[in-house]
């Protein structure tokens, strides 16, 4: 049996149809943007392994910074104890995060950080004994797949089995260019009748909305009314941080800070799993209290494990070198460069840029995540040696900082060549026997 096939026996991957699902493909290294697979094949990682990965695959110098954190201490429990990982950690994120940001809470994954997000938020004014209710989210956001972090998320395919089971949630439209005053209307009338506890957002570009885009500026009005109407704001930075958009953090383009700040995917460069919570020292306060009932009752029996900050110090050493921050740069200008290219050919409807984040939009019928045109994108680029993920009829780039700019090259002509395939002057015949991934 192959590995594929035992896989197949025994595992249930994430967002796939498992009856319909291709196998998958057994990946056996990763060095810098490309994996290799089993049989030879290798790939460029034009999504960084879903958003994670920073400084490329395998990378020697978090590998040893791991491997010595792994030899001296594995894990601590982490209420009563503490590490030198954990708080150097702290220490250097506080550095770097948005002006304001005091202290950090850790966890395990991107919706564990909006989950202890948004039980802060909500204790934080019961705390004060004044209770508030409402969150106010963006209508098409994402922030995660346990029950709390779906509540503030769209009321979309991925949850509607558990619509019925998700706390109630005021939503508003996404400020894209062009509808900027609505959103701000509808926050101000939310906020003008009271009891909003708080007020989360992916700050610039949602992600899994398809990497929709809208401007600081209307973005810095928003925070403005929360501010104004005492409403906490938090930035859900998991995907945006640690460089992604351009700058360390995509509050980092606003005036406005944010008072909570969820963190994780690059977190630790791709890595290891860990969520991270930061909050300002206003928050922080309400929990202090001669009143145990005032604790913020929440942890994970891996909080602030070690070898995981390990990890996230050692990519923060590499985020942070000047190398480094040119090939933000490098890659911002590529992919401007490349939108160039692409946006006035038919069939695009719109590109779009953030920094290192490139998203084209491509004409099509229905734009649901469930359309055939993504499968056959998604073949159509793995047979050219990239992996992209198309999000319905909306294929984006996400790539490791460390990717070269002829690996970029590859995955531009595989985009130009998608746009062929949708403009018929290409023919691709998607594998037949099996069928593809959503
Ligand atoms: C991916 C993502 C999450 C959830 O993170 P997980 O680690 O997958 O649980 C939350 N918020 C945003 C903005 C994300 O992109």
């Amino acid at each position: 049996m192959t590995l594929a096939e035992r896989d197949h026996n025994v595992i249930w991957h994430p967002y796939t149809q498992m009856k319909t699902a291709a196998l998958p493909i057994p990946i056996v290294r990763g060095e810098g943007a490309m994996l290799y697979a089993e049989d030879g094949s290798s790939y460029v990682d034009g999504v960084a392994s879903w958003w994670v990965n920073l400084h490329g695959h395998a990378h020697p110098y978090i590998a040893r910074k791991v491997a010595e954190q792994l030899q001296t201490l594995e894990h601590v429990i982490f209420a009563g104890f503490t590490h030198s990982a954990a708080v150097t950690f702290a220490e250097r994120l506080l550095q770097i995060l948005p002006q304001g940001q005091s202290r950090i809470f850790y966890s395990d994954n991107g919706s564990t950080a909006v989950e202890v997000a948004l039980k802060m938020a909500i204790q934080y004014w019961q705390n004060l004994d004044t209770p508030k209710r409402k969150i106010i989210a963006f209508r098409d956001s994402y922030h995660g797949d346990t029950f709390g972090a779906m509540a503030v998320s769209a009321r979309s395919a991925f949850t509607a089995p558990f619509w019925s089971y998700l706390f109630e949630v005021e939503f508003i439209e996404v400020p894209i260019p062009g509808s900027e005053e609505v959103t701000v209307e509808q926050l101000q009338t939310f906020a003008l009748n009271g009891d909003v506890a708080a007020f989360i957002y992916e700050p610039l570009v949602l992600g899994t909305a398809g990497m929709v885009m809208y401007t600081p500026e209307v973005l810095d009005q928003l925070l403005a009314v929360c501010q104004q109407h005492n409403i906490l704001a938090i930035a859900d930075e998991v995907m945006t941080g640690f460089g992604r958009t351009g700058r360390l953090f995509a509050s980092d383009y606003l005036q406005h800070k944010p008072d909570m700040v969820t963190m994780s995917k690059g977190l630790t460069g791709g890595t290891m799993a860990l969520g991270a919570t930061s909050c300002n020292e206003k928050i922080y306060e309400a929990f202090l209290s001669d009143d145990k009932l005032k604790t913020l009752f929440h942890g994970h029996s891996y909080t602030g494990n070690p070898v995981a900050c390990a990890a996230g110090l050692a990519s923060m050493d590499l985020l942070l070198l000047d190398n480094t921050q040119g090939d933000i740069e490098r890659i911002s200008q590529q992919h401007a460069a490349f939108s160039e290219r692409i946006k006035e050919l038919p069939k695009v409807k719109q590109v779009r840029q953030q920094g290192t984040i490139l998203a084209v939009e491509f004409e099509a019928d229905g734009t649901s995540y469930f359309n055939k045109l993504g499968d056959t994108l998604y073949s159509f680029a793995l047979e050219q040696g990239v992996i992209l993920r198309p999000l319905g009829n909306i294929i984006y780039v996400i790539p490791p900082y460390c990717i070269t700019n002829e690996q970029l090259g590859l995955i531009y002509e595989t985009i130009m060549g998608m746009q062929q395939i949708i403009t018929g002057t290409r023919h691709f015949e998607p594998p037949t026997q099996t069928t593809l991934h959503d």
